[in-house]
């Protein structure tokens, strides 16, 4: 089977996933549109501004009339019109927000002025339209002002609130089936034995699903054997994507992919070039005529954690209808030196400092030690093909706050 470096399997997954889904739409409030994906474009209502308006406090003039001293014909205020024109030698106090009085074109800041009775005086000579927003300057009416498939973040609930977008049609929420499998894994409310683990995966998968957009289900924990893992992973299957922990190394236990096999799963890869998280598998199962995607995760916490966070992130965007699923890798500067062994993209945990400027890798004692992982912000990303980083040296960061 085809073993894959971190960049051709990432692209393999969105390209996949890109073909794959079928995204279905709901309407839902605006209140309860945040994070969720726009599917039809919004478009303008009106033109924006409606009409031209000063964009600071001051006096509506005629831009050929300055420098010199104007008399002052009334106001204009946010929410005003006003009613007259302004001709030679007039001007209008103006207002930011406020619709430019017919006449005017140029508002002079209040600032750069002094007034005395109902004459103002400005030394400015501004150009015809400083200081005003022509109508349509921002959109058009029937613009599209945000496109499907965007994320619905706070900028973008703005701009549907100021169309009057109400209601909003977004892509369905994926549901995303996490089976935790291993005979050593329990539930987290039980107390271990020295021989167990508790099912964090679950929990940490679950945030990153919901994290991703997508609705999360904790299954029960899959025992390593043939026939339980059949039929959990036929429950998993009836989910928008399946999402396993464990069980796909070369271990005797390890059942997942013939488990999987059962279901007609074509396996797209079963290993990619990365450190933690190399026996990765992506693939499709089937089941009652549904082609479902799975990933096949590692069960080492920090495998699970990186390998969702760097390919299953994508497939649950994808899903959740984003035109795009980046994975943005900022260079940052190492604070100390770096080394490793090449031939494999490393990921390992570090900490980013408050401006985002500097990474420093957290000691660890490798990929089952979940308090090194809570102490990280960020994981470190080496290069497969360059051994030594000097301190100072840039080197690629996943960003995992803020
Ligand atoms: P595996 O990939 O099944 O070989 O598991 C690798 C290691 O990860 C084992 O030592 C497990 O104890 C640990 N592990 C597996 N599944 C989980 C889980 N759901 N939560 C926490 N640790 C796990
Ligand atoms: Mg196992």
């Amino acid at each position: 089977m085809a073993t894959y470096s971190f960049q051709a399997a990432r692209e393999l997954v969105v390209r996949e996933m890109l073909t794959h889904r079928q995204p279905e739409t709901e309407t839902v409030r605006l209140a309860e549109a945040g994070d969720r994906v726009l599917a039809e474009a919004a478009r303008a209502d009106r033109d924006y501004p409606p009409a031209d308006r000063s964009i600071r406090d001051g006096f509506a003039v005629r831009a050929e009339d300055l420098p010199a001293s104007l008399r002052v014909i009334g106001e204009v205020r946010a929410g005003g019109v006003f009613a007259g024109r302004v001709g030679q030698g007039q001007c209008v106090e103006i207002m930011t927000g406020a619709p430019m009085p017919e006449g005017a074109d140029a508002v002079v800041m209040v600032e750069h002025t002094s007034r005395d009775g109902e004459t103002m005086t400005t030394a400015r000579t501004p150009q015809a339209g400083e200081f005003v927003n022509r109508r349509g300057s921002e959109a058009r009416a029937g613009d599209v002002v945000v496109p499907m498939g965007e994320l619905l973040t706070f900028s973008r609930i703005a701009q549907l609130a100021t169309c009057g977008i109400t209601q909003v049609r977004v892509y369905r929420k994926p549901r995303v089936a996490v089976l935790s499998t291993g005979d050593e894994v329990i539930p987290i409310e039980s107390k271990p034995e020295a021989n167990q683990v508790r099912n964090s995966n679950g929990w940490a998968l679950a945030r990153q699903i919901q994290a991703a957009g997508g609705t999360p289900t904790i299954l029960p924990v899959a025992p390593d054997e043939m026939e339980a893992s059949e039929r959990l992973i036929s429950l998993g299957l009836e989910h928008d994507l399946l999402l396993l922990s464990g069980g796909v190394s070369a271990g005797k236990y390890d059942y997942v992919e013939p488990a999987l096999a059962t279901f007609g799963a074509e396996f797209l890869f079963d290993r990619v070039l990365i450190q933690p998280g190399q026996p990765l598998v992506f693939g499709f199962a089937h089941q009652g005529g549904r082609r479902v995607p799975f990933f096949g995760l590692p069960g080492n916490p920090a495998s699970t954690m990186v390998c969702f966070q760097i390919f299953a992130r994508a497939a649950v965007q994808l899903l959740a209808g984003r035109a795009e699923a980046p994975l943005p890798m900022p260079l940052l500067r190492l604070t100390q030196p770096f080394r490793h062994k090449t031939g494999l993209t490393r990921f390992l945990p570090a900490r980013v400092n408050e401006g985002a400027t500097e990474i420093t890798p957290i000691a660890w004692q490798g990929s089952s030690d979940v308090p090194a992982l809570a102490r990280a912000n960020a994981f470190l990303v080496a290069d497969s093909e360059r051994a030594e980083y000097a301190a100072g040296d840039s080197i690629g960061a996943i960003l995992l706050e803020g």
